[in-house]
């Protein structure tokens, strides 16, 4: 920003040029005392370089401290001239083998997903280009400046950890000392220098007094100089500190703006100079300014001196971080000197000093002293480790000071440790010498000392700033987890005892965390405020990678493992060390078994959802049967000690309080309960939260009696009074009983047997169950997709992550499921393969409610269109591991069969008791589960085994005395044929089935098989199947019903919805419901001719349209109200071949010639709806009103700007600025009745050259008769009318009043939007700018049609069929509103710029006019000209005339530019007349233009290269004629295929050799030729004076971007910010038009645009886009699409990962390709021109996109 201020040149010495470097290394190497010596040198010369004014000349400092300060230095340390003793040093280095590069801001980043260590490792593009690596699976992001490349560092990379280019470097010894390749006096040296310069920068940038330098700096003569400086904190906004600046040092925003983005960026910046009590009094008004927030400002006055030197001793740092680039050697010294303790003892080294005051420094010092640190310590591995040690020793006072300080963690050195501890040697080696694990948690605990009174943590009714303290103290957990992120593979006895001592550290943490937040029900009254509950959470969810790091770390080592098994439980056992008084004891007994526990209930006592210790013993627990440690040493462990009841107590609590909220009994405890509950089942904390305390559970209960164990839990769900009392079934028949308790119940007895089906069914954590961890993930994608088909991100995020970011999908995912590609839209999906359906599990722990339901009713989808039926049976369970085994008995215990038998019982008495079909399919799955678990039982028996799972058995027996109920199996058969359990039917058949067969399989191994009883079962199960099918069917008819009442109702519903997309459907060409264009074969003629005399006459059509308003049909008639299309009209560049034109003063600009260039254009588009003029006026006035109203009151923006007169279409919201008006076919109107002598070419310019003649002389008549009014009759005389001519004539407009107004509402939108000036209906371009529109939008269209090969008459949506047929209508009746004389006079300056006359001067060449502008302007002028010709031509001869002049016109200007260049293919066959013709007129042209043009090429050549270049005119002329004239299009130009040259010159009643135009009208040709040719432009081109534009113009196309997104993030990576100086920019965004980088989202780059400051991006629109641009924001893989200053919006970038989907933010990082279909729509978009519609779409579908200040991106 300095260069913006003013330049104050500061007065140098001028003895300094006279300093010699060499001569004062000289005296150096001769002094005594070097230190004395040198610090003499600094003090005198720094401060007469440095800070010699208000404003840093950082080139003229640099080169001065080059010469002055830092030249002798170097010539001292050489002992010669550096330039030669680097450069030997430098040939003398072994390079290290380490890459280590640091990463520039927004650099790209790669790390390997197979073989990075962890994902903290990473590599530079160069060294990721040369490495193995690009064939993996990688990463890439961006970095956030900081951190190196680690390629060359072995322990980051299981495999390939060397590039191509580092590799080279590896043959060398490791440990060779670096030293050995310096030269001994070298050494000396450099060691004096480097301890000198090294100490000198130290103290003088930890100095901290303000007007005094250390003794030996200080300066005889000192002057009184002093700097207001202002430093950066994280508290102050941007505008804050903008808005102070210009009050305390009253300068510009502008400076102010200057002043902020320094010290943003460096940390500080003077913002005064002068002396002292000058710049105290700056800084006591920011200081005052600044105090009412938080904390004022920090501000110092600093004397020059000081700040002098503080700079040198920065630039001092940056010099050493070069100069050991040299040699390794030097960079070994200087760690030496840095690491050197010094005369104080512990932590007085260098380094130690500046890490110690790295929270005093600023933010410029700290990064500069990080960098030296990078490039020097971390590069040279013994360093690294001595580092390392100093690192550690004082990490706790890092931490402290870093929790203090408000800059991001990236300003701290405390953010090297990432640098560290991810090293796996130094981090085991820090554990154990430096015992660091411990002195993390130890630190961490001490920063959270809020406890309660049983030590637990207490987040409740904390403030702001511990909250901030909080926030800050998590990078101690980030690391925990650096340090635990690779597990050892071997055990020193020292590294598990420091391990365990770490463990225990750990459990302290976790104990403090075991019941934290506990909650009460809260009855009666709603809670008053919601408890904090997220920082509780918080901590959880960062420390569930820790926890589960924890678990792998003691998985690794039998000896960890059972230490730690018993730590944890020792805890735990402290944590709740039996039941307390205040729970009593009591006995709980059912169906003769009873057991001793407490009274609690949780509905009335404390509760909390945080158990870490409880749940780390389970995760241990299932370690100790993973690793069958629990089976190879049970003596070591303390199996005797574990009390279940004690073990699953809480988790228990913990389900019963979810069960008891899902039931709604805790309503009253507001949403941070249901929050709370949320995350403990949430992917983000399930592992460490419910599925431990399901694992737990299990672990209790295989210890336990399962009746015992059954009967707590319904004691804990309180629901033991129901199930106890013998009659329970009539619980709650009573009238008493309340409608919301008996709710309340079924929900809890539901959970509750859901809880079962967990318990027994849950058994894919390797441990629990005999899986392997792919199983299990696995098994979590066969669920998420039952619920639907996912892409892959999604799938991604309902998986859960571990440390290294990994879900594991991508292992198993190809077992489970298919990949489906995206299409144009949307993203690549997988969907489940068809077998594994049989995997799916309704009661999956992992559903959330809605999931389940989601997937119960796809799969039962999906059964009936496999016409299966629709029973969803439990899936077949791996079997448990030893452990664990014993919970299957769950199943079969007599408790748990009496639970089933009642449930079913009150389902067979459905009347008169409380229950709910959920329960009852809850009880069918359980039995489904026993069913399936005996029969597995029995498939798997060995020989002389006995299956002890004897389900079947149990369920066949009747119920005991007293009830005597009869057996589970007959209740079910009763319920088979119950009516009201229709859902229920086909799980019970396949349950009756499942048991016959089980019955089989037993009956099969033991000798007495029953045959009776099958006989009955099979003819029970033959007649329930005709039954059952007839169900079946009746099932689908009712289900078939439904779905169609359902569609029907649907579509009603969203039939305006509906009809709205159909309308919005983009100005897609392949539009599926087009409408094809004149297909009406009312002309049988097969010649159809569009123009002339010969055109084919169409029979008048009435035309009738419905207003969208008010729905009245009305016919348009040219005296009837008018009808209008709500239009939108916008400048445009897209056909722009010059890009950088831009109109300078819109109110004197002459639109009247179009270069050919096409660099401004005005497009009109429309969504093609139509309205009454007044019922549009109306709709406008009421949006204007309502707008005015709105943005009083909410100061609002909306996506349309009404003060502009934008609007929406009120049917499709379509983006609108002005109405075009509906007219019958033009020409029609004012065309009068013709004979049939028409004049030729040469007759007909004779007669409209003498009509133009008489209109001038008559013109200047007028003038001098306006000025002399004296004798105007003489001239008058003189003047000989042609024949027919009626100049006095005026005639009569035949158009109603209505039609007039909008015609001319139209015209001044089109001239005020085109020209960018203020509304004038009387301005003579109006009509220019009218024919200017048509002809632009009928190029693009044109244009569009045949990039896409697309026939020219084919099928056009109607929108752009209405569109093109009002627009050439209306532009052809402007005439009629205008003023005629002006019209008249823009017809004969056209007409005079191919047929030169004596009055018009000074017109462009006809190289410098689009000939389609021109033919279009002189057709729809030539009317005014017409009406007062009464001589019998017609108004289609003077078409027909115009438009062969101008195409001969075209063909010249064709032959002129055209660049044949000889391709060496010459036509052997005989040329034809084409090319005869052509050849001749070659030869004509060359004489006439002096034979400047090249010498003749073949015929052939030629002939093909007219064809070419008039191509895309004769298109334009056939669309504009056809929408003039309303002629039918020839049948063969409807399809595309063929070429239609000749159906088109027919068409266009042109030969099909154009050149015989020039032929037939050789009198006149020649003429025109010559004067054409005589012009000097062309002559200045001919002889290569300047360009032209040559035909066929190509199309613009978006700029080319490459395949692989990574090479745009390093493009924009090197890209710095144009204005200030080699910043990097941060938001780098690209023109996809013109490919101009850009330095968007910053002050940096704001420039003024009319008065008010805009972004770079809204700057470049207007000079690249006319407004509308389109880019793509690097960083953020983001295309953005901008119009005008207040719209914009985002649109999905055209790069996908392997997936098919776009990664928008970048925060993925999966490799992104190219789509180069979704490109295409984009530039489709823009070609359509409707990136503005697409804007407004966007931002009425989401208003948030409203409120962005796009114009300052
Ligand atoms: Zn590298
Ligand atoms: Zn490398
Ligand atoms: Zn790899
Ligand atoms: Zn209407
Ligand atoms: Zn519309
Ligand atoms: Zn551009
Ligand atoms: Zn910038």
């Amino acid at each position: 920003m300095a260069s913006e201020l003013e330049p104050e040149v500061p007065a140098f010495d001028q003895s300094l040029p006279e300093c010699s470097a060499e001569k004062t290394a000289g005296k150096w190497l001769q002094a005594t005392d070097l230190t004395r010596e040198v610090y003499q040198h600094l003090a005198h010369y720094v401060p007469k370089i440095y800070c010699r004014g208000p404003n840093p000349v950082p080139q003229k400092e640099d080169t001065l401290a080059q010469h002055v300060l830092l030249g002798p230095m170097e010539w001292y340390l050489c002992g010669e001239d550096p330039a030669f003793g680097f450069s030997k040093l430098e040939q003398a280095n072994k390079p290290s083998h380490l890459c280590g590069r640091v990463f520039k801001v927004g650099e790209p980043t790669y790390s390997c997903r197979d073989c990075a260590v962890d994902p903290t490792c990473v590599l530079c593009m160069e060294c990721f280009l040369g490495s193995i690596h690009r064939d993996h699976r990688y990463r890439m992001t961006t970095s956030g400046g900081g951190g190196f490349c680690d390629c060359g560092d072995t322990e980051a990379w299981k495999e390939g950890p060397y590039c191509e280019k580092h590799e080279l470097n590896t043959s060398e010894i490791e440990e060779e000392d670096p030293l050995v390749h310096l030269p001994e006096d070298v050494i000396g040296r450099t060691y004096n220098i480097f301890a000198i310069m090294f100490h000198y920068a130290v103290e003088i940038l930890t100095w901290e007094k303000e007007s005094e330098l250390p003794a030996d700096l200080e300066m005889v003569e000192k002057s009184d100089t002093y700097y207001c400086m202002l430093f950066n904190d994280e508290v102050h906004t941007y505008e804050q500190v903008i808005y102070t600046l210009q009050k305390a040092v009253n300068c510009t925003q502008k400076e102010a703006i200057g002043f902020a983005t320094t010290v943003d960026r460096d940390g500080r910046r003077s913002v005064r100079y002068g002396d002292f009590q000058y710049c105290e009094q700056a800084k006591s008004v920011i200081v005052r300014n600044t105090s009412r927030q938080t904390k004022p400002l920090k501000v110092q006055v600093m004397h020059s001196s000081i700040v002098a030197h503080q700079n040198f001793g920065l630039k001092l740092l940056s010099w050493l971080g070069s100069i050991i680039g040299y040699s390794d050697g030097l960079r070994r010294i200087l760690c030496q000197v840095g690491l050197q303790e010094g005369p104080d003892g512990e932590n007085s080294s260098l380094v130690d000093r500046l890490m110690l005051n790295d929270s005093k420094l600023w933010k410029g010092a700290r990064s500069v002293y990080h960098q030296l640190f990078m490039s020097s310590l971390l590069m040279d591995l013994k360093y690294k480790k001595l580092f390392a040690i100093r690192f550690a020793k004082n990490y706790e006072r890092l931490q402290s000071d870093y929790v203090t300080d408000d800059h991001d963690r990236e300003f701290s050195v405390a953010d090297l440790s990432v640098q560290i501890f991810t090293v796996p040697s130094l981090a085991r080696m820090l554990i154990t010498e430096e015992n660091l694990l411990t002195i993390i948690i130890k630190t961490f605990m001490d920063h959270l000392r809020h406890r309660d009174a049983q030590g637990r943590f207490q987040f409740e009714r904390y403030t702001a700033l511990q909250a901030f303290k909080f926030r800050r103290v998590q990078s101690l957990i980030l690391d925990l987890k650096y340090m635990l992120i690779s597990k050892p593979t071997e055990w020193s006895d020292d590294l598990r005892q420091k391990f365990l001592e770490g463990f225990d550290a750990f459990l302290e943490l976790l104990k403090c965390m075991q019941g934290m937040d506990p909650i009460t029900r809260q009855v009666g009254q709603h809670i008053e405020m919601e408890p904090e509950w997220e920082a509780a959470f918080t901590l959880q969810m960062k420390l569930t990678h820790v926890i589960s790091m924890m678990q792998d770390w003691c998985a690794s080592d039998e000896k960890v493992l059972i230490e730690a098994y018993k730590k944890c439980l020792a805890v735990l056992m402290r944590c709740h060390g039996g039941f307390t008084d205040d729970e009593q004891p009591i006995t709980l007994s059912i169906c003769g078994h009873s057991v001793d526990t407490i009274r609690y209930c949780v509905s009335q006592e404390k509760v909390s959802i945080h158990l870490p210790v409880s749940r780390l013993l389970a995760g241990l627990h299932v370690l100790l049967s993973k690793s069958e440690v629990a089976y190879k040493f049970p003596e070591l462990l303390p199996l005797s000690e574990l009390s279940p009841p004690v073990l699953i107590e809480h988790p228990l609590r913990c389900l019963v309080l979810c069960a008891q909220v899902h039931a709604g009994m805790w309503r009253r405890n507001g949403f941070s309960l249901v929050n709370q509950i949320y995350y403990y089942h949430n992917v983000k904390c399930r592992r460490e939260m419910f599925d431990k305390d399901i694992i737990m559970l299990q672990t209790g209960v295989s210890m336990m009696d399962p009746n015992h164990f059954l009967m707590i839990m319904l004691s804990r769900f309180e629901l033991d009074q129901i199930f106890s009392s013998p009659d329970c079934g009539k619980r709650l028949s009573s009238e008493l009983t309340h409608k919301d308790v008996v709710q309340q119940n079924n929900t809890l007895i539901e959970e509750m047997l859901y809880l079962i089906i967990m318990l027994v069914g849950e058994r894919y954590s390797p441990g629990v169950g005999q899986v392997s961890a792919t199983d299990e993930i696995k098994r979590e994608i066969i669920h998420q997709l039952s619920i639907k088909p996912m892409a892959h991100s999604e799938l991604v995020k309902s998986l859960p992550e571990d440390e290294n970011k990994e879900t594991g999908m991508e292992t198993v995912i190809e077992a489970v499921a298919h990949f489906k590609k995206p299409g144009l839209t949307g993203r690549g999906m997988y969907e489940l393969k068809p077998e594994c359906a049989k995997e799916f599990n309704l009661y999956f722990y992992h559903f959330s409610r809605a999931e389940q339901s989601k997937a119960e009713e796809a799969q039962r989808k999906l059964k009936r269109q496999n016409k299966e039926d629709t029973a969803l049976p439990p899936p077949v369970s791996p079997p448990f591991c030893p452990l664990f085994a014993s919970l299957v008995n769950i199943l079969q215990s007599e408790v748990m069969l009496y639970i089933m038998r009642t449930i079913l019982q009150w389902a067979v008495e459905h009347n008169g008791h409380a229950w709910s079909e959920s329960m009852l399919q809850r009880v069918l799955h359980l039995i489904g589960m026993a069913l399936q678990e005996e029969k597995q039982h029995l498939e798997n028996v060995m020989e002389e085994h006995v299956v002890t799972f004897t389900f079947t058995q149990k369920i066949s027996k009747p119920g005991e005395a007293p009830n005597n109920s009869p057996s589970i199996l007959a209740m079910l058969e009763t319920l088979q044929n119950a009516p009201y359990l229709e859902v229920h039917k086909d799980m019970i058949r396949w349950i009756l089935k499942t048991f016959n067969a089980i019955k089989k399989m037993r009956e099969s191994s033991s000798t007495s098989p029953v045959a009776e009883t099958e006989g009955t079962v099979m003819e029970e199960s033959s007649r329930d199947k005709d039954k059952a099918e007839r169900k079946r069917k009746a099932e689908i008819a009712r289900l078939r019903r439904e779905k169609i009442m359902a569609q029907m109702s649907e579509m009603q519903r969203h039939f305006i919805d509906e009809n709205k997309e159909l309308f919005q459907q983009t100005l897609g060409l392949d539009a599926s419901n087009a409408a094809v264009l004149d297909h009406s074969p009312m002309v049988s003629d097969t010649t159809l001719t569009a123009l002339g005399p010969a055109q084919t006459q169409v029979p008048k059509q009435r035309q009738f349209v419905t207003c969208i308003l008010c729905q009245e049909e009305q016919e348009v008639k040219v005296e009837s109200k008018a009808m209008v299309l709500a239009a939108f009209v916008q400048r445009s560049t897209v056909l722009s071949k010059n890009r950088s034109k831009v109109i300078q003063d819109p109110e004197t600009y002459d639109p009247l010639f179009m270069r050919p260039d096409l660099s401004c254009g005005t497009h009109t588009g429309s969504c093609g709806h139509i309205m009454h003029a007044h019922c549009w006026q109306r709709y406008f006035d009421s949006v204007q009103a309502k707008e005015q109203r709105r943005q009083q009151r909410l100061r609002l923006h909306t996506s349309y700007d009404v003060e502009n007169g934008e609007f929406l279409c009120p049917l499709c919201e379509c983006l609108s600025n002005t109405v075009i008006p509906l007219l019958p076919p033009p020409r029609g109107a004012c065309s009068r009745l013709s004979f049939s002598d028409q004049p030729n070419l040469t007759q007909w310019i004779r007669t409209i050259s003498q009509q133009i003649k008489t209109l001038q002389i008559l013109r200047k008549e007028e003038s001098i008769s306006n000025s002399a009014s004296s004798k105007n009759s003489e001239n008058m005389d003189e003047l000989q009318l042609p024949e027919g001519f009626r100049p006095d004539f005026h005639p009569k407009n035949p158009y109603s009043d209505s039609i007039k107004e909008m015609l001319t509402t139209f015209g001044t939108a089109t001239y005020k939007v085109g020209l960018k000036v203020h509304p004038n209906e009387e301005d003579p371009r109006v009509p220019i700018m009218c024919w200017g529109s048509c002809a632009y939008t009928i190029q693009s269209i044109e244009r569009i049609l045949s990039d896409e090969d697309k026939p020219l008459f084919g099928p056009l949506p109607c929108r752009l069929d209405d569109c093109l047929r009002s627009l050439t209508r209306f532009a052809a009746a402007h005439w009629t509103v205008a003023l005629l004389s002006v019209v008249q006079e823009h017809f004969c300056k056209l007409f005079a710029a191919l047929v030169p006359d004596v009055y018009h001067g000074d017109l462009p060449c006809i190289l410098d006019i689009d000939m389609f502008h021109l033919l279009v302007g002189l057709v729809l002028a030539f009317p005014t000209l017409h009406c007062q010709d009464f001589s019998g031509i017609s108004l289609g001869t003077g078409d027909l005339h115009i438009f062969h002049l101008v195409t001969m016109a075209h063909i010249i200007q064709i032959l002129l530019t055209s660049c044949t260049e000889e391709d060496g293919m010459d036509q052997e066959t005989p040329a034809g007349e084409e090319e005869l013709a052509v050849l001749a007129l070659y030869k004509t042209l060359h004489q006439c233009t002096g034979r400047a043009l090249k010498e003749t090429p073949s015929g052939w050549h030629l002939w093909r290269s007219v064809r070419a270049g008039v191509l895309p005119f004769l298109k334009c002329s056939a669309l504009f004629f056809h929408y003039l004239n309303g002629v039918p299009s020839p049948p063969e130009m409807q399809v595309s295929g063929t070429s239609h040259f000749e159906y088109l010159c027919n068409y266009l009643s042109l030969p099909n050799n154009l050149i015989r135009l020039f032929q037939e009208n050789s009198e006149i040709t020649k003429l025109l030729i010559e004067s054409w040719c005589q012009n000097l432009e062309v002559k200045r081109y001919l002889e290569g004076g300047r360009d032209a534009v040559s035909y066929p113009r190509e199309s613009n196309k978006l700029i080319d971007l490459p395949e692989d997104y990574s090479s745009l993030i390093n493009q924009a990576s090197n890209f710095s910010c144009p204005k200030s100086g080699g910043d990097k920019s941060r938001a780098p965004t690209l023109c996809l038009v013109c490919g101009t980088l850009l330095c968007s989202q910053s002050y940096c780059c704001q420039t003024e645009l009319d008065g008010e400051d805009v972004g770079a991006c809204t700057a470049h629109t207007y000079s690249c886009g006319s407004g509308v641009g389109i880019f793509l924001r690097v960083r953020e893989c983001q295309v953005l699409f901008l119009a005008g200053k207040t719209k914009g919006c985002f649109y999905s970038p055209p790069y996908l990962d392997d997936y098919g989907e776009t990664d928008q933010g970048l925060r993925r990082g999966n490799p992104l390709h190219l789509c180069k279909e979704r490109f295409k729509k984009i530039q489709k978009l823009w070609h359509q021109h409707s990136v503005t519609e697409e804007i407004g779409h966007a931002q009425e579908a989401n208003q948030t996109l409203v409120g962005i200040d796009w114009q300052h991106l």
